[in-house]
């Protein structure tokens, strides 16, 4: 018996990077994972391939996460299929990036649906057939906290977004034994912030620790809070950025 076993997860933008990360870490312990996807069904398709390989049961959904009605019915499948919801994970992410005068309205109202929207509508949606030991776990940013160049006001809103709706659900769901997180990583290596990108060498001078992160040691903060020995943890927002923030 691994510390998850019996539990079923649902994990946003789980096909790729951290969210890939965290599915596969989920079913290492011993849950069933379903995870959506927006475009990328192979790479998802993967990721399903390797949680069945653990043993455990799995599913892919295509849920575009800008769309609230999609997210609904993603955790109305995850909970069909598995019969259960256990533990919530809202990764799914976009990096708008760029000067503060040319972010269109269109973007602004996506990257805050698929951020902010999202895991409000997914959370709601989850937690009604959550019980006791329920975890809601999102996945903010560091820049979210604090932010050392230009380029991402609208990145860093959306995620700071995330550390007031953590504290308020929290407090929301504290009473039924539903704890809820918020995971803030740094610099870490994935299709969204390459350790060889243009500006990684800018990045990795930010962190105490000199280096990038991997997708898997967000993983691994995520798989405590998912589990028992977290159960005092709720209304947190955790760093895990090898020191950027220090
Ligand atoms: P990637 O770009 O590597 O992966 C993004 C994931 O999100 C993919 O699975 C993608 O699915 C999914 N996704 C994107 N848009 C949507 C959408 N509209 N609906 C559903 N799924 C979507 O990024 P990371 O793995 O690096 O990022 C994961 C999370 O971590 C994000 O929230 C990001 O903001 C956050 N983060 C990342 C940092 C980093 O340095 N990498 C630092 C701080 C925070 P698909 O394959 O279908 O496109």
């Amino acid at each position: 018996m691994t510390h998850l076993s019996g539990k079923a997860a649902l994990v946003t933008g789980g096909g790729r990077g951290i969210g890939a990360a965290i599915a596969k870490r989920l079913a290492r312990e011993g849950a069933d994972v379903a995870i959506t996807y927006a475009k990328g069904k192979a790479q998802a398709e993967d990721v399903l391939a390797e949680i069945k390989a653990l043993g455990r049961r799995g599913l892919v959904i295509a849920a575009d996460s800008a769309d609230a009605d999609a997210v609904r019915k993603a955790v109305a499948e995850a909970v069909k299929a598995f019969g259960r919801l256990d533990i919530l994970v809202n990764n799914a992410g976009v990096f708008p990036y760029g000067p503060f005068e040319e972010v269109s309205l269109e973007e602004f109202d996506r990257t805050m649906a698929i951020h902010a929207r999202a895991a409000f509508v997914a959370a709601q949606a989850a937690s009604q057939h959550m019980g006791k030991g329920g975890r809601i776990i999102s996945i903010g940013s560091n820049l979210g906290e604090r932010v050392p160049h230009p380029g991402v006001s609208l990145y860093a809103m959306s995620k700071s977004a995330l550390i007031g709706f953590t504290r308020g659900l929290a407090r929301d769901l504290g009473e039924r034994g539903i704890t809820v997180n918020l995971v803030q990583p740094g610099s870490t290596a994935t299709d969204m912030n390459p350790a060889e990108g243009e500006s990684a060498d800018a990045q990795r001078a930010l962190t105490a620790l000199g280096h990038y992160g991997s997708a898997d040691d967000i993983a691994a903060t995520v798989v405590h809070l998912a589990g028992e020995g977290a159960r005092q943890i709720t209304g947190a927002a955790i760093l895990v950025d090898g020191g950027a923030n220090a």
